[in-house]
C-alpha cells in the first residue's frame, strides 16, 4: 500500500449495529452451571464477545445485501445459481459445481458417493465434521500433518502442510484403499495454519503418481492465499485471486463451507472435475439437499455468496483480518500466555496444556479454560482438545495431540477495542491460572460429543 501510515484500520465503516449485552460474573457463574459447563449450551444473548466460531457469523457487505434483493427463487435453473456457479468456477476452475447448505453437507455427499467401509482418507488434518463423515462410512480418517504442525510454540511459515513422505508411504502401502486425499486449507484443527503452494503441488504430484484424486477442504482458501502471498517469495507480487486459482489448479475437487471465506451466513459447495463422480454426487445431493441448482440454499443465499467469494479475496480486507488476529497474538505473547505460534488465519489458539500443567488431559484443561474465559469476561471460545477429539471410533479414550482453546474471529464484526478487551480478559485469567480446576464429563453422546456433552467442576468449582 502506498501510504506513510502504519496503523491498519478496519477497511469498512458500520452501517447497521447490533447491540451486545453485558452480564455480571455472578450471572455468568449461574448460567455456566445451568449449561453443564458447555459453552455450546449457553444462549448467545448471555455472551459478550462470541468467538465460538468464524463460521456463518460474519457481517455481510452492502453489495451482498443488494445481491440478495435480486435473488431468483426459481426451483430449477435460477439466475442466482448461474451467478454462483460462474463465481466458483472463475476462482476454482473446477468443472461441476454443486451448491450445498454448508460444508458438512458437501462432505457427506462426497464421501457418501466415493468412500466405502475399510477405505483410508488421508489429510493434513481432518476437521471434526470431515472426520465424522468419513468414519460414518466405516472408513478411517488419517491425519498426516508435518511434525512442526504439532509443536504449538514453534514458529514456522507453513505449519499446516501435509507430511508428504508420510502420504507417499500411505499411498504405497494401501493400493486400492485410498479413494481420495484431502488437504484442509487453512488447517483449522491444526491452528489455522496455512499450506504452501509448494506443499500443495507436492501433494498433487504424489496423487497423480498413484492415480488418486486430490480434494481441497477449502473453507479458508482466501486466507490461505494471503499467507502464500506473504510467506512464499515467488508469490509476493501475485494477487490473492491468482494465488487461489493456482491452489485450485492442483486439485481434482473441493468441499467448501462458504460460511467461512464465502463471507455469508450459510452455504457451501462440492466442486469436482470427474464426470462420473459428479453424476453420482448429484443424485446423492438430491436425496437430502435439493435440486442441483440450489442444493439446500435460497436463491438469495447463492447471490450473497457469488459476491462474497470475491470480497474474501480483497487485499485490504485480508490485511486487516490477518492483522487483527496477529495483534491479539502479540498482546498475549507479551503477557506470557502460551499460544500456537505464529497466529493463523482465523483464530488465536491458546495452548492450555502449556498454560495449565496442573490439569491432566482427563480433566480437560482446554475445556476448563474456555469455561473460565466465559466466567471471567463473558468471552466464548471453543475447546479443540480431548473433548473434541479424545474419543476413538472404537469407544476408547485417548488424549488429543494438543489441548487448545480457539478464539475464532467472525469476519468484519469486531473492532480493535473488542480485541483490546479480549486481551485484558485473557491476561486476567492467565494471572489466576493456578486457581483453575478441571472438569468431569457426566454426559457424553457418541458422535461429535463436544456439542452436547455436560460436565461438573472438580475440586469445588471452576475457579477456586
Ligand atoms: C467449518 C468447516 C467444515 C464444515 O463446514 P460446516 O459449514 O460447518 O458444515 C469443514 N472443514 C473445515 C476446515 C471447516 O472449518
Amino acid at each position: 500500500m502506498d501510504t506513510p501510515f502504519k496503523t491498519i484500520i478496519e477497511p469498512f465503516r458500520i452501517k447497521s449495529v447490533e447491540p451486545i449485552r453485558f452480564t455480571t460474573r455472578a450471572e455468568r457463574a449461574a448460567l455456566l452451571t445451568a449449561a453443564g459447563y458447555n459453552p455450546f449450551l449457553l444462549r448467545a444473548e448471555h455472551v459478550l464477545i462470541d468467538l465460538l466460531t468464524d463460521s456463518g457469523t460474519g457481517a455481510m457487505s452492502k453489495h451482498q445485501w443488494a445481491g440478495m434483493m435480486r435473488g431468483d427463487e426459481s426451483y430449477a435453473g435460477a439466475d442466482s445459481f448461474y451467478r454462483f456457479e460462474a463465481a466458483v468456477r472463475d476462482i476454482t476452475g473446477l468443472k461441476h459445481i454443486l451448491p450445498t447448505h454448508q460444508g458438512r453437507a458437501a462432505e457427506r455427499v462426497l464421501f457418501g458417493t466415493v468412500v466405502n467401509a475399510g477405505d483410508i482418507v488421508p489429510s493434513n488434518t481432518h476437521f471434526d465434521t470431515t472426520r465424522a463423515n468419513i468414519e460414518a462410512r466405516g472408513a478411517s480418517a488419517l491425519d498426516l500433518p508435518v511434525p512442526e504442525g504439532r509443536q504449538p510454540a514453534l514458529r514456522a511459515p507453513f505449519k499446516g502442510n501435509m507430511d508428504l513422505a508420510a502420504l507417499e508411504r500411505c499411498l504405497a502401502e494401501n493400493p486400492g484403499r485410498v479413494p481420495l486425499v484431502m488437504l484442509t486449507i487453512t488447517n483449522n484443527s491444526g491452528g489455522g495454519q496455512p499450506v504452501s503452494l509448494a506443499n500443495l503441488r507436492g501433494a498433487r504430484d504424489l496423487c497423480r503418481r498413484f492415480g488418486v484424486p486430490l480434494f481441497l477442504d477449502c473453507c479458508r482458501f482466501a486466507e490461505n492465499a494471503w499467507f502464500i502471498k506473504q510467506r512464499e517469495p515467488e508469490w509476493a507480487a501475485v494477487t490473492p485471486l491468482e494465488i487461489a486459482r493456482a491452489m485450485f489448479a492442483c486439485a481434482d475437487g473441493a468441499t467448501m463451507s462458504a460460511k467461512k471465506d464465502g463471507m455469508a451466513n450459510i452455504g457451501g459447495f462440492l466442486a469436482l472435475n470427474d464426470d462420473g463422480w459428479a453424476e453420482r454426487a448429484k443424485n446423492n445431493l438430491i436425496l437430502t439437499e435439493g435440486f442441483p441448482t440450489y442444493g439446500g440454499l435460497a436463491g438469495y443465499d447463492l447471490e450473497a455468496l457469488a459476491v462474497g467469494f470475491y470480497e474474501a479475496l480483497d487485499e485490504d480486507y485480508l490485511r486487516y483480518r490477518i492483522r487483527s488476529i496477529e495483534y491479539l497474538g502479540e498482546q498475549l505473547t507479551a503477557a506470557g500466555v502460551p499460544i500456537v505460534q505464529p497466529t493463523g488465519g482465523h483464530a488465536v489458539y491458546i495452548d492450555a496444556k502449556a498454560m495449565l500443567p496442573h490439569l491432566p488431559p482427563g480433566e480437560y484443561p482446554a475445556w476448563a479454560l474456555s469455561c473460565a474465559l466465559y466466567l471471567e469476561g463473558g468471552v466464548r471460545g471453543v475447546e479443540i482438545g480431548s473433548v473434541m477429539f479424545g474419543r476413538q471410533p472404537d469407544g476408547t479414550e485417548k488424549p488429543a495431540a494438543m489441548e487448545l482453546v480457539r478464539l475464532a474471529f467472525p469476519r468484519r464484526v469486531y473492532t480493535q477495542s473488542h480485541v483490546d478487551y479480549l486481551a485484558e480478559v485473557i491476561r486476567h485469567v492467565h494471572a489466576r491460572r493456578e486457581r483453575l480446576r478441571g472438569l468431569r464429563m457426566v454426559h457424553a453422546p457418541a458422535v461429535l460429543r463436544h456439542f452436547t456433552a455436560r460436565f461438573e467442576a472438580l475440586g469445588g468449582g471452576l475457579m477456586t
